[in-house]
């Protein structure tokens, strides 16, 4: 669409993220019951690809679990996710689906307004959702207002509507809804930063390390792009006008690790989806999904496996957070 300027195009990354989990909830991978309110049009994806969803889902909500139950539960912890998209995260956490019971927390999540309006909207018109919210109040972003851009509060729950590029205004923003810099904060980034441009991402890495004491950074993202696997995934996604910018920054586990240590963070792994998946915190599960589809091209699994990283880094030593591990 020749109408369709960069920033559309990578918003429209964020429905092939929800396709996905929807066809991993649908076959059984998954039990996230809220990810359908997202979907228009749902499509099942491959075997490789559902398997692919379900070890980032395991692995993302197994730290945000570790985290949530960390150190004293009744102190407060913040989640910060950036670029969330239609995330069900949040969802996930006070339905038990992600159990941490009798944690205190709030979760903040940011997108560009036009993203969150979309998302406050649909959480607005679905009984299931807006029950959860406690006490929510509805907003204007901040010089979005003719775009529509509607952000959401609630005592636990925050949609924040901005640009990931112009931090300051996202920083500005999580303090209107009570981000505190004391509190211990996990930050996510699940396939974003890629879409920054590098000093973009270090910018916000850069903020979080002077403006935080107790903080992680979960992230997910593809790396090699250099072999013959990563160079056709480029070629395919340039195609559709989707340009991973972070990519040959931090192409490789080592590279990720770097960008963390570079700040002086304490603790930083980084481990690819072949790993998790060769490594599983329950057999019994991997039995389970291993009878919910044939995965018969095992050698593709591998090589797209290859290509996505989770790092896991941890700012200071003293807080505890820094014994969860992946
Ligand atoms: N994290 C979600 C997930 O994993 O399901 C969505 C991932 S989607 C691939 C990337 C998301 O990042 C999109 O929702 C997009 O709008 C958001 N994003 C990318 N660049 C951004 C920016 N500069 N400011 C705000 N959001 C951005």
């Amino acid at each position: 669409d020749p109408w369709q300027n960069e920033d559309d195009v990578v918003r429209g990354t964020n429905d092939d993220a929800t396709i996905s989990r929807m066809s991993a909830a649908t076959l059984g991978y998954i039990d996230d019951p809220y990810v359908r309110f997202f979907v228009k049009k749902p499509i099942r994806r491959p075997p490789i690809i559902n398997r692919g969803s379900y070890i980032r889902y395991q692995a993302l909500n197994h730290v945000v679990q570790r985290f949530l139950q960390s150190g004293d539960a009744s102190s407060k912890k913040q989640i910060v996710s950036l670029g969330a998209g239609f995330d069900t995260r949040y969802f996930l956490l006070k339905a038990g689906k992600i159990p941490v019971s009798g944690v205190n927390f709030k979760y903040f999540e940011i997108d560009f307004p036009e993203m969150i309006a979309k998302k406050a909207s649909i959480i607005r018109r679905r009984t299931e959702l807006a029950t959860m919210l406690d006490s929510p109040t509805v907003g204007m972003c901040s010089g979005n207002a003719e775009r529509g851009g509607m952000e959401l509060g609630s005592a636990d729950y925050a949609l924040i509507g901005g640009d990931l590029r112009h931090w300051d205004n996202i920083a500005d923003r999580l303090a209107y809804h009570g981000f505190q810099s004391d509190a211990p904060t996990l930050f996510i980034s699940e396939c974003v930063l890629i879409y920054l441009a590098p000093e973009d991402s270090q910018n916000i890495l850069k903020w979080i390390t002077e403006n935080t004491q107790s903080c992680l950074f979960l992230l997910y993202e593809q790396i090699l792009p250099d072999d013959a696997f990563g160079k056709v995934m480029i070629r395919n996604l340039k195609l559709r006008n989707i340009e991973l910018k972070g990519i040959h920054a931090y192409p490789t586990l080592d590279t990720q690790v770097q960008r963390f240590k570079q700040l002086s963070w304490h603790d930083v792994h980084a481990v690819d989806i072949n790993t998790l998946h060769d490594h599983p915190s329950s057999q019994e599960e991997m039995k389970r999904i291993s009878q919910l589809e044939l995965l018969d091209e095992l050698e593709e699994w591998r090589l797209l496996a290859a290509h996505y990283c989770v790092a896991l880094a941890s700012k200071s030593a003293n807080e505890g957070v820094s014994e969860i591990k992946l």
